[in-house]
This record gives C-alpha cells, sequence and structure tokens, in this order.
C-alpha cells in the first residue's frame, strides 16, 4: 500500500480523520482523562479502550441473572448454557478460522498449557521447541515448566532465536533455516505471532509450512496480534493459536481468552488432553456419566461452564469489530501507523533521540511502533504523559506507541508530535 504525501500540520491530520471511513468508531470508547485532559490513549497494546456499549451488554446480564436465576442458563436465545457460541462468528472473522476451530474460554496462560498438553509430546529423539529470545514472560515460564513436567531440560529444549549482531528483529530466512537445522529433532515451534516487545509480525504462514516439513507442528500467541492484524489461521495450517481479549480486542482487564485449534484435531479423541465437563460431548453433558467423549473441535478443549459477566463484555466488543470488519481496520491502521512513523522520523530524525526498532515493512507489523530512545531516557517519556500521552515504558529504554484504528485518529498522531517535539527540546 502506498503512503500519502504525509504533512506535519494540523490541517493535514483533520483531512485524514475527515476522509477515514472508520472515524465514527472513536466515539463508541470512553477515552480516560490525564491531569484533566482527554489522553492521547497510545496503550491499546496492553489494555484496551472501553466500548460504551459494554454497560448495557453487561446490565442485560445482571437483569437475567435477577429475574431468571439458575433458568437463565436454558432460558430462550441467550441461554448461558451456549453462551459460547454467540462469540464464534466474530471470532472466526477475526482469527481466519471455522466457528469450530475457535472457542472463547480461560486466560492466555491457562490456555497456552492446556494447548501445550496436546500438542507438545515430546519423545527422545523429537523435543525441542523453537521460540524467539526475550519473549513475554508468561511465554517463557510456561515452557520452561512444560519442558520439566517431561522430565527434560529447558537449556538443552529451547531454541531461542536471536536477531543478527546490530540488528533488532528476526529475519523470516533465519527462523526458517533454524527449523530446517533442527530438522527431526523438533517437535514444536512456538511462537509469538506478533512480538510484544520489538512489534514485529512473524510470518505464520511460512513458518508453520516449514514447521511441517520437518515434521513439527506450529503454534502462536497472538496476544497482540488479535484484532490488530488480519489472520488466517485455517489457510496458513496453524496447528493452534491463543491470545487474549483485552489489548486490541477491548473487552476489559482480564477478560476471556480463547483458543484456535485446526480442524485436522477437530475429532481426534486421542490426543492427550486435560479434561472438564465443559469439553464433554454437550447433548450427554447432564447424563453425569463416566468416560470423556470430547466435543468437536476447539470446544472440545473447555474445562469449566462459562464467565458470563466476562462474556457479555467480550461481545460488546467483538459487536464492534464485526461491524468495522478487520480488514478495513488494517487499511486505516497502515496510514495511521504510517504517520506516526513519518513524524517521529521527521521530528527526531537529525537528532538521533529515537530509533524504530519495528520494522518499517507494514506487511512486517501491526499498529505499534516500538522505540529506543537514545537520549533524555524516561524524562522524556513523562513528560509526554505530563501532557497526556499514554504509552509504555520499557526498561531499559523502550517506549511502545500502539495508535489503534478503531479508536484513534491522525489528530491524536499529531498532537502526539508536537508534544514530541518540545520534549526534545527541552530535555534530549
Ligand atoms: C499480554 C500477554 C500475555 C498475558 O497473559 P495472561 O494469561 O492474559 O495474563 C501472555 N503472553 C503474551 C505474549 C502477552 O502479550
Amino acid at each position: 500500500m502506498q503512503f500519502p504525501n504525509y504533512q506535519y500540520s494540523e490541517a493535514f491530520a483533520q483531512k485524514m480523520d475527515q476522509e477515514d471511513p472508520m472515524r465514527k468508531f472513536r466515539n463508541e470508547f470512553l477515552f480516560p482523562r490525564v491531569n484533566g485532559k482527554e489522553a492521547i490513549y497510545f496503550c491499546g497494546n496492553s489494555l484496551g479502550l472501553q466500548p460504551k456499549s459494554v454497560k448495557s451488554y453487561l446490565e442485560k446480564e445482571l437483569e437475567n441473572w435477577g429475574n431468571l436465576a439458575v433458568d437463565g442458563h436454558f432460558h430462550g436465545e441467550d441461554a448461558w448454557y451456549h453462551i459460547r457460541k454467540k462469540s464464534k462468528p466474530a471470532l472466526s472473522e477475526l482469527f481466519g478460522a471455522h466457528e469450530h476451530e475457535v472457542v472463547a474460554m480461560n486466560n492466555l496462560s491457562v490456555n497456552l498449557h492446556l494447548l501445550m498438553v496436546s500438542f507438545y509430546r515430546p519423545t527422545k529423539s523429537r523435543n525441542k521447541i523453537i521460540i524467539e529470545a526475550g519473549a513475554f514472560p508468561s511465554d517463557q515460564y510456561m515452557l520452561e515448566s512444560q519442558v520439566k513436567f517431561h522430565g527434560l531440560n529447558p537449556a538443552e529444549v529451547i531454541v531461542e532465536l536471536k536477531p543478527r549482531e546490530g540488528e533488532h528483529t528476526l529475519r523470516t530466512e533465519d527462523i526458517l533455516a533454524e527449523i530446517k537445522k533442527q530438522g527431526n529433532t523438533l517437535a514444536l515451534v512456538n511462537m509469538a505471532g506478533l512480538q510484544y516487545y520489538t512489534g514485529q509480525l512473524f510470518d505464520m504462514k511460512a513458518i508453520s509450512q516449514a514447521a511441517h516439513s520437518v515434521g513439527a507442528l506450529a503454534g502462536f500467541d497472538l496476544a497482540h496480534a488479535a484484532g490488530n492484524i488480519p489472520l488466517k489461521l485455517h489457510d496458513w495450517e496453524v496447528d493452534f493459536a491463543t491470545w487474549c481479549s483485552y489489548k486490541y480486542l477491548n473487552s476489559g482487564p482480564g477478560n476471556v481468552s480463547g483458543i484456535y485449534v485446526h480442524e485436522k484435531y477437530a475429532e481426534s479423541p486421542d490426543l492427550p488432553r486435560f479434561a472438564g465437563w465443559w469439553g464433554h460431548d454437550e447433548g450427554q453433558r447432564f447424563l453425569m456419566e463416566k468416560g470423556f467423549i470430547p466435543m468437536h473441535g476447539a470446544d472440545g478443549w473447555q474445562l469449566a461452564n462459562s464467565n458470563v459477566l466476562a462474556m457479555a463484555a467480550h461481545q460488546a466488543s467483538l459487536d464492534i469489530f464485526q461491524e468495522a470488519g478487520i480488514e478495513n481496520l488494517r487499511k486505516k491502521s497502515f496510514l495511521l501507523t504510517g504517520y506516526l512513523e513519518f513524524l517521529i522520523k521527521k521530528i527526531s530524525g537529525e537528532s538521533g533521540v529515537l530509533e524504530i526498532i519495528t520494522p518499517e515493512n507494514q506487511l512486517e507489523r501491526g499498529c505499534q511502533l516500538s522505540l529506543h530512545i537514545h537520549r533524555g531516557g524516561k524524562a522524556v517519556f513523562d513528560e509526554w504523559y505530563k501532557h497526556g500521552v499514554v504509552g509504555d515504558w520499557r526498561n531499559p529504554n523502550v517506549i511502545r506507541l500502539a495508535p489503534t484504528p478503531l479508536y484513534n485518529s491522525f489528530e491524536d498522531v499529531f498532537r502526539f508530535a508536537q508534544i514530541l517535539e518540545q520534549s526534545i527540546e527541552k530535555f534530549a
């Protein structure tokens, strides 16, 4: 996609906003205030904003609970017993999967463990796992403990991919070469889809193909990809994936995760798994009998009945995504993040204060830009916050800024640029 002829001017930003077909969605979210002013919120990578509609979705379930109590499980169209089904059309679109390949359940770290039980089945000769170096801590602890659970040594089994000397992100060719090199010792590639720290989007299709070509499986943690980029998990032949819904999916702090399992595992009663009654054949669930019969597809990995209030908040947000369309959001995202990139380069350029470490190629990133700050340090970041910019800081010197296409505007980016310019003059 071509970038427009970007300009550092308010008139230009306003014109971009006027021409933005997604602009109406901004008004569907609540913005926090910082020092009495509406924030410039670039932190949707950490916690998405609250859709205004969440309240009424929650109130409806509170009413149902009040009016129906236990009968709410089976009463009418919105019966809680089937509540997971409501989110499936939206999840199926967002993740590029059949409805039976996705289900909302649990939290992300929990789901990673459950999926590892089924898809990391090391043998004496095939037991290696490839992951990117510097993965999110929960993923690292999960892998380490899974490997130990199998009686193996994490230092021998976990292969970490590091960028080349002097580079910040991984090259696809190097990822594929490592997969090939590990060959028939490789059990699993288990990486982020979009790296939380660098903002790099990995080529999940190529990685899955390479893993399969050596007889291994490929699974992805999509915490930072979900609701950020269009995904085609089924067509890419990804074996499994999981995500959270409180980052770009705007479903509320700690809200429900979800999983994807490729349909080739839909009928695999012999695949090891940790089971619970909600994964058991729905038609026979209340016979309360012995003998676990997994439900078809991803549903067969559920353990427990759904958290209805959490699912209601999740649904409020998913309905907005359904209306907006992830492909439309991606188009705006190219332009919006492109504008941020242009302004950072223009303003910080010669001073060398900020260095963007996220890939320059828009097909290798989502909406987030990660920056190294080389002078001024956290004082610069704190100055931004004082002026209402909510981003996030990671020691020793990384700033992440995520203009999200659903609720951020070109004017947000322009106003940030003005604050950036002043802060560089003052502190760096
Ligand atoms: C946010 C995030 C998590 C958080 O896990 P929870 O179980 O939801 O607390 C895990 N992994 C990655 C890559 C993340 O970005």
